[in-house]
């Protein structure tokens, strides 16, 4: 198969790239690098079977073409993290919505397969848990940029069954719960990376508000594994699936795991909400998906345990430093201190 992944050199597109070459797909990648990184792609560039454009989706001619050129498109371009999207709303909304509108015109009109992925965002303050597809969406305050981006995916999720139901694009959308694992970066909020990266730096690892809220992570090579899975089954098209883990842990906890994986000697210090975000931001105090749809389908759900992803998340971490440490002249470097 001939693949597209819009968002490709990002933290879930890149690894999505690795599966779909592994298979034996060719992959094309589209991607502005506002938020991915050459970095996570820099090794598949020398794959026969793969290419990429650097470029935004919202070029439609760009995209088109590429369109033309596959059989199926995964479309994950978009604004990423709960920082970004608090500090730029606008570049949210209109990349968000912008994007999408040109990846489902483009497939639309060649009758090509497409997989959207939204986010468990769209659940919003529903206490409903564990959340289902059907369940109900409940946004907070418009004066919270937050709701921005779960607004905005959400309307992507009913443009993707208006096209489905009236220009019969095959296309199936997928809400992505706390994915985590090598390569995402903390700089963007994410809560797995900027524990990792404090504790293995010696700085104060930072939990906000008293910890207690919780989360399922949900392992990004699982994760990707489901989309290959739904996109191979006809049946999906139409439909919207949960992709996450069940297993829940509070943050306290989980900085707590980081701390002792890590051996790391860093204090972890309980930051009010005031201190760590301004006014746009709105915390949910838990949020579980029900996987049963995506089970029953393809067979299973992501379950790689917490400990397994913290450890890889690690190595990952050690891995970047030694690749920016090698790119760093020998004069630059920070001393070893040997004792
Ligand atoms: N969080 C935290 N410390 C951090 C970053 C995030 O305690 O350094 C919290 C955040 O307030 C939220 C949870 O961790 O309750 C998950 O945040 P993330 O941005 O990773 O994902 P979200 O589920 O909010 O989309």
């Amino acid at each position: 198969m001939r693949v597209l992944i819009t968002g490709g050199a990002g933290f879930v597109g890149s690894h999505l790239a690795d599966a779909c070459l592994l298979r034996g797909d060719e992959v094309y990648v589209l991607d502005d690098l506002s938020t991915g990184s050459i970095d996570n792609i820099e090794y598949l560039k020398r794959h026969p079977y793969f290419h990429y454009t650097i470029g935004r989706v919202q070029n439609a001619s760009v995209t088109a073409e590429l369109v033309d050129r596959v059989d199926m498109v995964y479309h994950l371009a978009a604004e990423v993290g709960v920082r970004r999207v608090i500090d730029s709303p606008i570049s949210t909304i209109e990349n968000n919505v912008q994007a999408t509108e040109v990846v489902f015109g483009a497939a639309a009109k060649k009758g090509k397969r497409v997989l959207f992925t939204s986010t468990s965002e769209v659940y919003g303050l529903s206490t409903d848990l564990p959340y289902r597809e059907e369940g109900n969406i409940v946004m907070g305050a418009a004066s919270k940029g937050r709701w921005s981006y779960a607004c905005s995916k959400a309307l992507d999720e009913f443009l993707a069954l208006a096209y489905y139901n009236e220009r019969q694009l095959p296309v199936t959308v997928v809400r992505l719960f706390n994915t985590v694992g090598p390569r995402q970066t903390g700089h963007y909020g994410m809560v797995v990376p900027s524990l990792v990266q404090q504790a293995m730096t010696g700085k104060p690892m930072t939990v906000y508000g008293d910890g207690s809220q919780s989360r399922c992570f949900g392992f990004v090579k699982d994760v990707v594994r489901a989309l290959v899975a739904l996109m191979e089954r006809p049946e999906a098209a139409g439909e919207i699936y949960n992709i996450g883990a069940s297993t829940e842990i509070s943050i306290l906890d989980l900085a707590k795991r980081v701390k002792e994986i890590a051996k790391s000697t860093s204090p972890i210090v309980l930051v009010p909400y005031a201190d760590a975000y301004d006014a746009g931001y709105q915390d949910m105090p838990r949020r579980i998906p029900d996987t049963t749809k995506l089970r029953s389908l393809v067979g299973f759900a992501p379950a790689t345990d917490i400990d397994e992803i913290i450890d890889s998340v690690m190595k990952s971490f050690l891995a970047r430093q030694e690749r920016s440490a090698q790119r760093t002249p020998i004069s630059l470097r920070t001393p070893v201190r040997v004792a």
